[in-house]
């Protein structure tokens, strides 16, 4: 299941690395360096994060200060901590400021995604990998859309942008949601700086479904976004 992941650390190789293992694994991940900047993203409404991956030792606000104002703030985020230190006394404080696990520094990026992995499956909010609404099926394990028309039942192969987008509608069945918060919830708000890159792939998964015969069941509402009619399964 993609999430959104903030990660907040200051040695820039390992970011990058970080950032490229996750979105590796179809994960939207947001990167900042110091602190400050961490929090202004974690405690902002502008995006929902499912998981923050923080550094301990950072520029500004400590790992462990981010930890702790996120907990006061109410957010229930699992939070991932990195850290050079490994005493067990430092260990408990980790815990005690609200982070969920710790992971000291060097590690090998199979563990970190097995730490990720734990993390979503303690979520009472995890789903499993398959999403269902009306006629649509999407199996994130496979990658694959099933679209039951009743005619017959569709089999169309995903990208990952595409899965992300379909969950996203999946999730929110009938529901108008504009082009903003798609923006906000899919794509990284520091990269992607295209303006249209919402519609743009709006485009290209209505374009992959007429490719497979289905007349498109993401409707454009003008002025307020887009909305999937999760029972407008139909050959064209
Ligand atoms: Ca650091």
């Amino acid at each position: 299941m993609p999430m959104r992941i903030l990660l907040v650390e200051d040695e820039m190789d390992l970011a990058r690395s970080i950032q490229a293992v996750l979105e590796g694994q179809g994960h939207v991940v947001d990167h900042c360096v110091s602190g400050q900047d961490g929090w202004v993203l974690l405690g902002s409404d502008q995006a929902h994060y499912d998981l923050g991956i923080l550094d301990w030792m950072l520029p500004e606000l400590s790992g462990l200060d981010l930890c702790r104002r996120t907990r006061s703030r109410g957010l229930a985020l699992p939070l991932l901590l990195l850290t050079a230190r490994n005493e067990t006394a430092d260990r408990v404080e980790g815990l005690d400021a609200g982070a969920d696990d710790y992971l000291s520094k060097p590690f090998a990026m199979e563990e970190l995604l097995a730490r990720v992995r734990a993390l979503q499956r303690r979520q009472p909010s995890y789903r499993a990998p398959l999403l269902e609404a009306g006629c649509f099926r999407l199996d994130l394990a496979a990658g694959q859309l099933l679209v039951a028309t009743a005619a017959a039942e569709v089999c169309i192969e995903l990208t990952t942008k595409e899965q992300q987008l379909m969950s996203y509608f999946l999730e929110h069945p009938g529901e108008v949601i504009s082009g903003s918060r798609l923006r906000n919830q899919l794509w990284n708000l520091q990269q992607d700086p295209i303006s249209n890159v919402v519609a743009a792939q709006v485009r290209l998964l209505r374009r992959k479904l007429a490719s497979h015969g289905l007349a498109s069941p993401l409707e454009t509402i003008p002025s307020k976004g887009y909305r999937l009619n999760p029972h407008a399964a139909v050959l064209l």
